[in-house]
């Protein structure tokens, strides 16, 4: 049906912009705010100075993680869809994504098989992972922390792919607004992590299943066809 098509498409093209503007934005965001950390080390910076470079800081931080929920982990490449094995990028977003986990007192349980050869584009399906892993570990931010469990297989013509988490939990409302722009229940939330999982996954013709509930945990299941 045409009208979803050309919903999908819209969704390449602002996913497919919005990498390449993250990827510009971050260096001078580095840059600036290299600076203004040396600035407020100033001697002779006044208290009123100190409050100005303070707060340009934090709207810094807060740019920085619109930016990060784009591009900030993925190595920086070009968006062209190579033909590789996906097992690569799972090793690749788990030694990425372990420091995080670590931080937050949760532990990281990885299974996946060694030959899962696909077409894809690197950068965002890394982006896309490590999007949904960072969601299931601050899901049990408030819980303390807890185990992420990582499951990614073949089954027949599939690529499979399984999260779960034993963090907060949804309820079919909140479940029903993933995806949309700036939806975030959290006090620094961007709203833009799974608005990028849910256009990259169907950029592939993937489909994505998400099970959760309330206090208990979520499940999100991710089936890519070969
Ligand atoms: P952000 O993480 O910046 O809030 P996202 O687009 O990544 O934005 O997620 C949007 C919202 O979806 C989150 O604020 C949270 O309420 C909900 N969410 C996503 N993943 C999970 C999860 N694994 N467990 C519970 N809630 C989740
Ligand atoms: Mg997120």
């Amino acid at each position: 049906n045409r009208d979803r098509i050309m919903q999908s498409e819209r969704l390449n093209v602002v996913s497919q912009l919005a990498a390449s503007v993250s990827h510009e934005i971050r260096n001078p965001l580095t840059v600036t705010s290299g600076f203004l950390q040396l600035l407020n080390k100033s001697r002779t910076i006044t208290p009123k100075e100190k409050e100005y470079v303070d707060l340009s800081l934090q709207e810094l931080n807060r740019a920085e993680k619109i930016v990060s929920d784009y591009l900030s982990f993925a190595k920086p490449q070009s968006e062209n869809v190579i033909y590789s094995n996906m097992s690569v990028e799972f090793e690749y977003t788990k030694n990425i994504i372990i420091p995080y986990a670590s931080a937050h007192n949760v532990e990281v349980k990885f299974s996946f098989s060694n030959s899962l050869n696909k077409s894809y584009e690197r950068s965002q399906l890394q982006q896309c992972l490590i999007n949904l892993y960072k969601n299931g570990i601050e899901a049990m931010k408030d819980k303390g922390g807890g185990t992420l469990f990582i499951d990614i297989s073949e089954r027949k013509q599939d690529i499979v792919i399984r999260i779960q988490d034993i963090g907060i939990g949804m309820t079919k409302e909140e479940i029903s607004r993933l995806g949309k722009p700036y939806y975030s229940t959290k006090e620094e939330g961007t709203g833009l992590g799974m608005l990028m999982v849910y256009s990259t996954i169907n950029k592939m013709n993937g489909s994505i299943e998400v099970d959760s509930e309330k206090g208990k945990g979520t499940t999100f299941l991710i089936t890519i066809p070969t």
